[in-house]
């Protein structure tokens, strides 16, 4: 079987190969952690925004949704914290003279801790069979129990150390651990420094009148300053949520990992406003409504955790992420976060404008608590597509590639392909085809023979394909082709869109959510 590093490595030349992401600026050799959706990448991103926006904004009576500046005056970053403490703890290895995050280095390190425990899980899952009970040998077994107190005890002292800011004890925990450079294998580490990941630029012409802007780190703060606009025009009562998608940019020390860490990506943000004193009852709701979301694409519930939060950031009182299974093992896809009334507080102390919510039922105005859900696109989108890769073996012996991307985030719903070139079947799939378009992305494709072209839109992750023959001069049906069974049935042509929506249609995804 193929090891993790390989799987990854397929899926990120699929996607340059199947024209859904490249490396930005390609021909000029690159730029470092910056990415371009190509033809199916920009229909599959599009698509999971909107099921995303959709599952939000219009299945939810109290969330809507806006669209705010990437450009927001300079002092939302004071007052949000991060201008002060948006910062990574950075590290120099000083003979390969590459740089890390300190704290990923650590985390790092646990990881292979926790991959050690994975390991014996499996082998005793093996030695047992049927009569293995996992959380009995979690607990139980010395050599796992060490593992796990160990790893538990190192992310405790990172946590404390970094929320005190002893850049020193991090700098100490690395050399405790013996922590090498992945590069050099040496242990010359320089001190742990803090790094601010905002981008800086200038708003204006002349040198003495321009104004220091940065680029917008997170959506969120769009969203708070907008709060009272929002709130005053729709009439909205708390509990009310405002949504939005956008751009935002950090200058990432380390971006590795493909569009897992980027340097420009996109963000789907949901902040619910509540009243003070109910945000437990907000964050446990919102981690299951948004677990229910990711379940809902029949990606496999085992390829999901949730991970709370040791390490709390200023703004928070309770954190967890939801991590997905990436090629390169358990990472964060979305976090939620209830951040009290930092933000608002903040603004209106910044601003001197009230920022507050006047209660009819407490008959009383107060500044309101916020629980915030918040996802990347872009992990998103990979978390979709390294799922989706697959190598089949079939029955003949051959092997076929696969993305079995859930059929409602496909870049293609469908391909219309003539058997032959001639004899009036070209035309007839055509005429298929401007039918279909009204409802669906389809494309036309009458290059090669009809198994190799399923070859390709199996590869290109396409649900499927429609094949005219001969038989369809005769009595009006063809073929349908199921990408994921590869089963093929005849049908009638004016039953083909029904065909395909009942697997496609957003309300019919949308559906399990509301049943949830
Ligand atoms: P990480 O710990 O991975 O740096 P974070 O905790 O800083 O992420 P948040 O600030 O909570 O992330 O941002 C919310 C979401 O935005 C993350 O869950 C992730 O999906 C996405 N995200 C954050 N940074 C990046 C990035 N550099 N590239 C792509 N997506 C990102």
């Amino acid at each position: 079987m193929a090891n993790q590093e390989d799987i990854f490595r397929k899926v990120i030349s699929h996607a340059k190969e199947y024209g859904y992401v490249v490396q930005s600026s390609e021909i000029y050799d690159g730029l470092s952690a910056v990415y371009d959706y190509l033809q199916n990448g920009a229909e599959l991103k599009k698509n999971i925004r909107e099921y995303w926006w959709q599952a939000m904004v219009q299945m939810n009576e109290n969330i809507v949704g806006i669209d705010s500046a990437i450009f927001m005056h300079p002092t939302i970053w004071k007052a949000s914290g991060h201008v002060d403490a948006f910062n990574d703890p950075l590290i120099d290895n000083k003979d390969s003279k590459k740089r890390y995050r300190a704290d990923v280095l650590v985390e790092d390190h646990v990881a292979k801790i926790e991959a050690k425990i994975e390991k014996e899980v499996n082998k005793a899952a093996k030695r047992f069979g049927e009569a293995f009970d996992k959380e009995q040998f979690l607990a139980t077994n010395t050599r796992v129990v060490e593992y796990q107190e160990r790893s538990q005890t190192i992310l405790k002292r990172l946590a404390r150390s970094l929320e005190k800011e002893d850049l020193e004890d991090v700098k100490n925990l690395i050399v405790e651990l013996d922590i090498v450079c992945p590069v050099s294998g040496s242990k010359n580490w320089t001190d742990v420094k803090q790094f601010n990941l905002m981008f800086g630029t200038k708003l204006g012409a002349s040198a003495d009148s321009a104004m220091d802007l940065y680029l917008r780190p997170e959506t969120a703060q769009g969203i708070f300053v907008n709060f009272l606009n929002v709130q005053k025009s729709s009439r909205l009562k708390i509990p009310f949520g405002i949504a939005q998608t956008g751009k935002a940019f950090r200058n990432e020390i380390v971006a590795r990992q493909f569009i897992f860490r980027m340097r420009e990506f996109e963000q789907m943000e949901m902040q619910f406003f509540i009243r003070p004193g109910t945000q437990k009852e907000w964050y446990e709701t919102w981690k299951k409504i948004r677990m229910n979301w990711h379940l809902s694409l029949g990606m496999g519930e085992e390829k999901y955790r949730f991970h709370d939060h040791e390490k709390l950031a200023h703004y928070a009182d309770a954190a967890a992420d939801i991590e997905f299974k990436f090629p390169f093992g358990f990472k964060e896809l979305e976090g939620i976060h209830s951040r009290t009334d930092f933000d608002l507080g903040s603004h209106e102390k910044f601003s001197g404008k009230k920022l507050q919510y006047f209660d009819p039922e407490l008959e009383e105005s107060y500044v309101p608590y916020v629980v915030e859900t918040s996802i990347g696109l872009d992990r998103m989108f990979l978390a979709v597509l390294s799922n989706a890769l697959v190598e089949e073996e079939l029955e003949n012996g051959s092997t076929r590639t696969v993305l079995k991307i859930p059929a409602v985030l496909a870049p293609t719903k469908a391909a219309v392909l003539p058997l032959v070139k001639k004899d009036g079947l070209p035309e007839i799939a055509h005429k298929i085809i401007a039918d279909l378009r009204l409802d669906f992305n389809v494309i036309y494709d009458e290059k090669d023979a009809v198994g190799r072209r399923y070859r390709r839109q199996d590869a290109a992750g396409t649900p499927f394909c429609i094949t005219v023959d001969h038989q369809t001069l005769e009595d009006n049906t063809v073929t349908i082709r199921h990408r994921d069974t590869m089963e093929q049935k005849r049908i009638a042509i004016k039953d083909i869109t029904s065909a395909i929506e009942k697997e496609v249609a957003m309300k019919y995804w949308l559906q399990k959510l509301a049943v949830d």
